[in-house]
C-alpha cells in the first residue's frame, strides 16, 4: 500500500520539506510506494522577505516544474482542519469543494501571519506581509497620485520598528517619489514602542540604523504606540495625530492558526514547541516546521526565529524525518548554530550581522551587495533539475556557511 506524506504550505519550509522528503524516498528507492503531496493555494512560493520592495515582479515564482522534476504532487487548496488522531485533514479545494485526505505523516508548514492588535481602525491599515496584501499596498501607493495633494496623501506611517518595519520605512521614500513625483513633499514616519528605534537589532547596530533612517529622511517616533487609525490620520499614544492616508502595519507575526489546533505546548507566538526531530510531541505522525515551530537551534539556549533562513533548514529536517520514518532511514536532529541577519536600509545600504549578539560585520554598500545576493538568489527555489536539487536537499545542508 502507498504511504502518504502530506505537507500543508508551499513556502520556504513546505517547499524544502517536500524536496527533502522526495530525496529521502529516492535514497531508499521507495518512489513507487511513498507519495509526497503539498497542499497550498497555488504551486508558488511567496518571496515574503522581499514584499517591502518597490518592484514586486518575480515575488511569487511558480514551482510546478520543480515539483514535477522530483515527483512531488500539488493539490490546490487550503488545509482547513487536522485530525491527528484519525490522521486525516480536511481541505477546501481551489474549486470551492471539500475533500478529506488521509496521511501517514503530516507536515504543518503553513507559515505565519501579521499580528493585528484589536485597536480602533485596524481594518484601515495596509501591510507587506503576504503576496496579495503587498500588491494591495502597491496599488494604493500608485493610486495616491490621482488623489488631491494633501499632507495625508503624502505621508506614510509605518507601525512597528522591527526588521520588516525598518525595511518597509527606508524603502518607502523611493516608493512615494516614484508614485507622486520627485518634487512631492513626502513624509515617512516610523513608530515603535521601544525607547530606541532599532534597539532589537542590538546596541552596535543602532547608530547605523539611525544614520540610515536619517539619510532616507524617515522620521522616528520611539516609545509610543499607534493608539487608533482613522480615515486620513493616525493617533499615537503620546496624543500626537499624524495626517496620513497610509498606515503600514508591521508589528509582529504569529504562527498560522492551524498550529493552535495541534495538541501540545505552544509559545507566545502560537508556535508548536517541537522536539529535536520536529515532531509535534503530542500529535503522533505530525511534524511542525518553518514559522509554525519553536525548536532549539543549538545547545546554548537559542531557538529559531520566524525567518526564511530558519524555515529553509527546518523544512529540510522535517521533510527528511517524515520520509525517514516511513522508509527506515535514520532521523536527523535539527541544528542551525549559525545565525545572521541582513537588514535592508534603503539608499544607505544594508546591515549584516552575525551571531545572536548581532555583531555588525558589513554596512552600507557591502551589506547591500550581500542583501541582493540573499534576496535575489539564495532564497529562490532551485531550477527543476532532480539530481542538483537532491544534492542540496539534505537535512544537514548549511544555509549560511
Ligand atoms: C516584509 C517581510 C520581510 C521579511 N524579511 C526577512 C528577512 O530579511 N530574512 C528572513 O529570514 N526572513 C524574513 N521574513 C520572514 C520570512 O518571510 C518568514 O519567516 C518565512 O516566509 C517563513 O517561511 P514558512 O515557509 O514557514 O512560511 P510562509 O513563507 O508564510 O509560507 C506559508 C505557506 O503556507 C501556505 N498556507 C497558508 N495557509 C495554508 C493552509 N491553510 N493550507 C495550506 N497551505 C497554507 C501559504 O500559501 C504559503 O505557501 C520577512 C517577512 C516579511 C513579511
Amino acid at each position: 500500500m502507498t504511504s502518504k506524506i502530506l505537507i500543508a504550505g508551499s513556502g520556504f519550509a513546505g517547499l524544502w520539506a517536500a524536496l527533502s522528503a522526495a530525496r529521502a524516498v529516492s535514497l531508499a528507492g521507495r518512489e513507487d510506494d511513498v507519495e509526497v503531496t503539498i497542499v497550498s493555494p497555488t504551486p508558488n512560493v511567496a518571496i515574503r522577505p522581499r514584499l517591502y520592495e518597490i518592484d514586486l515582479a518575480n515575488m511569487h515564482p511558480d514551482i510546478s516544474a520543480l515539483l514535477d522534476a522530483v515527483g512531488v504532487r500539488h493539490l490546490a487548496g487550503l488545509v482547513d482542519s487536522i485530525d491527528s488522531a484519525a490522521r486525516t485533514v480536511t481541505v477546501r479545494t481551489h474549486d470551492g469543494g471539500w475533500t478529506t485526505l488521509g496521511y501517514d505523516r503530516f507536515i504543518l508548514a503553513a507559515g505565519s501571519r501579521l499580528f493585528r492588535p484589536d485597536i480602533p481602525g485596524i481594518d484601515l491599515v495596509f501591510d507587506a506581509d503576504q503576496h496579495d496584501s503587498a500588491h494591495a499596498l502597491d496599488r494604493h501607493l500608485k493610486a495616491l497620485a490621482e488623489a488631491p495633494e494633501t499632507p495625508a496623501r503624502n505621508t506614510v506611517v509605518v507601525a512597528g520598528g522591527g526588521l520588516t518595519g525598518l525595511e518597509t520605512a527606508t524603502e518607502m521614500p523611493a516608493r512615494l517619489r516614484a508614485a507622486l513625483g520627485s518634487d512631492a513633499a513626502i513624509r515617512v514616519v516610523i513608530v515603535d514602542t521601544a525607547p530606541t528605534i532599532g534597539a532589537a537589532m542590538g546596541a552596535e547596530a543602532v547608530p547605523h540604523i539611525h544614520e540610515a533612517l536619517g539619510q532616507a529622511g524617515v522620521e522616528s517616533r520611539a516609545g509610543v504606540r499607534v493608539a487608533a487609525i482613522e480615515p486620513g490620520a493616525v493617533v499615537l499614544s503620546s496624543g500626537e495625530r499624524i495626517e496620513t492616508d497610509t498606515v503600514v502595519w508591521s508589528a509582529g507575526m504569529r504562527a498560522h492558526p492551524l498550529a493552535a489546533t495541534i495538541p501540545g505546548e505552544h509559545d507566545p507566538l502560537g508556535r508548536v514547541v517541537g522536539d529535536p526531530f520536529l515532531h509535534a510531541p503530542d500529535a503522533p505522525g505530525v511534524f511542525v516546521t518553518g514559522d509554525t515551530v519553536k525548536a532549539a537551534t543549538d545547545d546554548q539556549g537559542n531557538f529559531n526565529v520566524m525567518s526564511c533562513q530558519h524555515a529553509m533548514s527546518l523544512g529540510r529536517v522535517a521533510g527528511h524525518n517524515a520520509a525517514a520514518e516511513l522508509v527506515g532511514l535514520p532521523l536527523h536532529p535539527y541544528s542551525q548554530p549559525k545565525y545572521v541577519t541582513c537588514l535592508d536600509l534603503g539608499p544607505w545600504g544594508a546591515l549584516y550581522t552575525e551571531g545572536w549578539e548581532r555583531a555588525v560585520r558589513f554596512v552600507g554598500d557591502e551589506g547591500k551587495a550581500i542583501k541582493r545576493e540573499i534576496n535575489g538568489v539564495w532564497i529562490y527555489p532551485p531550477a527543476p533539475d532532480r539530481d542538483a536539487v537532491f544534492g542540496i536537499a539534505n537535512p544537514d545542508y548549511v544555509i549560511v556557511p
